[in-house]
């Protein structure tokens, strides 16, 4: 495989930082190069853009989305034990990668970021969810972002592309799709990683639909689909009835029967219930 930088070899690069995984930071490394330029690669043309990566860790990543050209990388991460690596990419890419210590969970990166906008990042396990349902539910639309190509473990993959009526069908499913086109478009196995995680990994590709397929308020509909899918195996009457006392009602004027469960419900069909919520609490 041929080198896609000339900065030296991730595990050089761990060794002379002493980056030993931490767990409590989520970190499995990518070292593959060559497979972090195919990661960045399925986030597209990013010669225009500017992209958002939480957690380069020792920049691997980073590396990728830079040797495929992307206009600027601004990368946060938590670890300080990262920062002189990521400091030495900075150098090789001269005006290309700005590097923000801290928490993704705290930072307000916008400040730091000019449109086009595309998030791209190999997440820490622990915040990953918490970040894509940020990302996927500000209060108005297109958010900040064009697209989100994202690393998660592989049963978060599935849950974020399924259909109604399957296992893994849920909220992630119906946030995600509501305003964005959701693809898997990579899996990956454990040993891909160092050090290896338990389970596969995929990477998913959403891009931000114009507007979204339906109309609801994200807080109501977010709101909802967390209760529906609490006690999924409960009738919706009985899973949603703490939302009001005239569930039944309300799930009749959505078009919905309260004897359904949350799986069988498509999206359009929480669109229409997250609507009749918030119209019934506002009479
Ligand atoms: N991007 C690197 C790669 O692909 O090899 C590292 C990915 S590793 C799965 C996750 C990274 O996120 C680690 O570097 C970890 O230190 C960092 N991280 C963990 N929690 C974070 C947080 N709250 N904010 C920013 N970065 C965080």
């Amino acid at each position: 495989m041929s080198a896609i930088d000339e900065l030296p070899p991730l595990r050089a690069v761990i060794a002379e930082h002493q980056l030993s995984a931490r767990r409590s930071l989520g970190q499995n490394f990518l070292l593959d190069l060559n497979l972090t330029a195919k990661i960045a690669r399925q986030a597209g043309d990013l010669s225009r853009c500017d992209v958002l990566e939480i957690g380069p860790g020792p920049g691997g990543l980073t590396r990728g989305l830079l040797s495929e050209g992307a206009r600027r990388v601004l990368a946060v991460e938590k670890d300080s034990r990262c920062i002189p690596a990521l400091a030495q990419i900075a150098k090789a890419y001269p005006g290309k990668l700005q590097v923000i210590e801290g928490d993704a969970l705290e930072i307000d990166p916008l400040a730091h970021l000019t449109p086009p906008i595309r998030i791209a990042a190999n997440l820490p396990y622990n915040i990953g969810t918490e970040l894509l349902v940020r990302w996927l539910t500000p209060k108005e639309w297109p958010p900040f972002w064009e697209s989100l190509t994202l690393m998660f473990q592989r049963e978060v993959a599935e849950r974020i592309v399924a259909q109604p009526g399957s296992k893994a069908y849920g909220r992630l499913a119906i946030l995600a799709q509501w305003r964005a086109e959701a693809r898997i478009a990579m899996s990956l196995p454990p040993g891909a990683f160092t050090p290896p995680p338990k389970v596969a990994s995929a990477v998913v590709h959403l891009t931000a639909l114009p507007e979204p397929r339906f109309p609801a308020d994200a807080a109501v509909l977010s709101r909802v689909v967390a209760q529906a899918f609490n006690q999924r195996r409960k009738m919706l009457r009985a899973s949603l009835k703490g939302l009001s006392p005239d569930i039944e009602t309300i799930l009749r004027a959505a078009g919905l029967n309260p004897t359904d469960r949350a799986e069988q419900i498509s999206l359009e069909g929480f669109c229409a219930l997250a609507c009749e919520i918030e119209k019934n609490s506002r009479d």
